[in-house]
């Protein structure tokens, strides 16, 4: 028998009620037959939802590898459903992750980050911060985060002005092209360092303007679809729930 830590991410109905669960740990994927999670008598039923934080036992089944025996809830994100807001950021964070992470190091890494989340959504927390900071993180461990140290085309620490997102990264003053590059805010370059340096438990402080934190999220989208070729479903979705 197999015990775990998981968060679920992915259900996908198998047979009459039982599901096949793609969930993470903090080792990294973890996927398994769950009998009667569509079965609403059923045990583990309240337990296979999208976003629920639990503990597994797990066994070795015969012909679809690991079985679920039990799941006890450690943390429920059902009140962010009640919102359509929270909801589609749980959703697109989600997304983000499956898309984007194949290797269990990386799925280990947003772990702690995507707990907190999970968390700080379904509570009160401004959840787009929170979608802005998981795309961050999550372009950082593919390989396409933002250098935020220095300015990406001569490497000064001084006088950052703009974000160039195809460049990848800061520009200083003297580098600062009025064709290629536009200035921004300082909040928007504060905003740039924090999603890129952040630690899991700096989660619970981004808290950033409306308008700002769209604009990035706008280009992280992007920028996982010039990159890795994944065009996010649930985007959409989240842009409605904004203008709701
Ligand atoms: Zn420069």
């Amino acid at each position: 028998m197999e015990v775990a830590t998981a968060i679920i991410l992915r259900v996908t109905p198998f047979k009459e009620k039982d599901a096949m669960i793609t969930a993470i740990t903090p080792e990294g994927y973890l996927s398994f037959l769950a009998r009667g999670a569509f079965n609403l008598q059923g045990k583990n039923a309240p337990a296979m939802q999208k976003f629920m934080e639990v503990e597994l036992e797990l066994t070795e089944g015969k012909a679809h590898g690991l079985t679920l025996r039990r799941a006890t809830i450690i943390y429920s994100s059902s009140s962010a459903m009640r919102s359509l807001l929270r909801m589609s950021a749980l959703e697109i964070i989600g997304e983000v992750i499956l898309k984007s992470l194949m290797d269990n190091r990386d799925v280990a890494n947003i772990y702690p980050y995507l707990q907190s989340s999970i968390r700080l959504i379904s509570q009160e927390a401004e959840p787009l911060s929170q979608v802005f900071i998981l795309m961050a993180i999550t372009l950082r461990l593919s390989g396409y985060g933002l250098d935020v140290d220095q300015c990406v085309r001569c490497g000064s620490k001084k006088a950052i002005v703009a974000v160039n997102f195809l460049d990848g990264g800061f520009v200083c003053q003297s580098c600062f092209d009025q064709e290629h590059d536009q200035s921004q805010t300082e909040m928007f370059l504060k905003m740039a360092r924090f999603a890129f340096k952040c630690q899991p438990e700096d989660l619970s402080r981004a808290n950033f303007p409306l308008m700002e934190t769209l604009a990035f999220i706008s280009e992280f989208q992007q920028l996982l679809f010039d990159n890795l070729g994944i065009s996010l479903k649930s985007y959409r979705l989240l842009i409605e729930a904004v203008h709701q």
